[in-house]
C-alpha cells in the first residue's frame, strides 16, 4: 500500500480553496503561522489527504481510476495533526463519506465566514459607507438613499 501523492498544483489549489484553514470542523486551525517576530518566516502545516485511499486500505474505492485518485476532488485539506489523526490505522476510523462531508461543510463555512465585505448586500454597503462619512470630521449630515 503506497500513499497517494498529489501534485504540487493540486496541493496549492486545495490550500487556496480551503483558505489555509483545516477542514476538520472540530479543528479549523489556520495552517500558517509566523515564526517568532521574523516577518519573513512562516511555518506551514497544511496537508492534502486522500479521501479515498490506496489499494489495500479501508478507504479504497475499487471503481476509481488512478487519475481520479490523484485529482483534487479526492483530496481534503487538513492540518498536519488532523492528517495524522485521520490516517491512523490506515484511515479506518475516518471513512471517505465523513471526509467528503467535512470538505463540503468547509466549503460552506469559508463562503459564510470569510470575505464577507465582498459579498455584502448593496443596502448594507450604503449604510456602512454612510457610517464612515458620519465618522469623518468634515461631514454635517448624511442622506441614505431609500430603496423602492
Ligand atoms: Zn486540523
Amino acid at each position: 500500500m503506497t500513499a497517494i501523492e498529489f501534485s504540487k498544483s493540486v496541493k496549492s489549489t486545495l490550500a487556496h480553496r480551503a483558505a489555509y484553514v483545516c477542514a476538520n470542523p472540530d479543528c479549523r486551525c489556520l495552517t500558517l503561522s509566523l515564526v517568532g517576530d521574523d516577518a519573513e518566516r512562516v511555518s506551514y502545516r497544511g496537508r492534502a489527504v486522500a479521501i479515498c485511499g490506496p489499494e489495500g486500505g479501508p478507504r479504497y474505492l475499487a471503481g476509481m481510476s488512478s487519475n481520479q485518485r490523484k485529482a483534487i476532488d479526492n483530496a481534503i485539506f487538513l492540518c498536519s495533526k488532523c492528517a495524522e489523526l485521520t490516517s491512523r490505522n490506515k484511515g479506518a476510523h475516518y471513512p471517505a463519506e465523513l471526509l467528503r462531508e467535512w470538505k463540503e461543510q468547509h466549503k460552506r463555512w469559508v463562503r459564510a465566514n470569510l470575505n464577507l465585505r465582498q459579498e455584502e448586500p448593496a443596502p448594507l454597503r450604503l449604510v456602512r459607507a454612510a457610517a464612515l462619512r458620519i465618522d469623518g470630521p468634515a461631514t454635517a449630515s448624511v442622506r441614505i438613499k431609500q430603496r423602492g
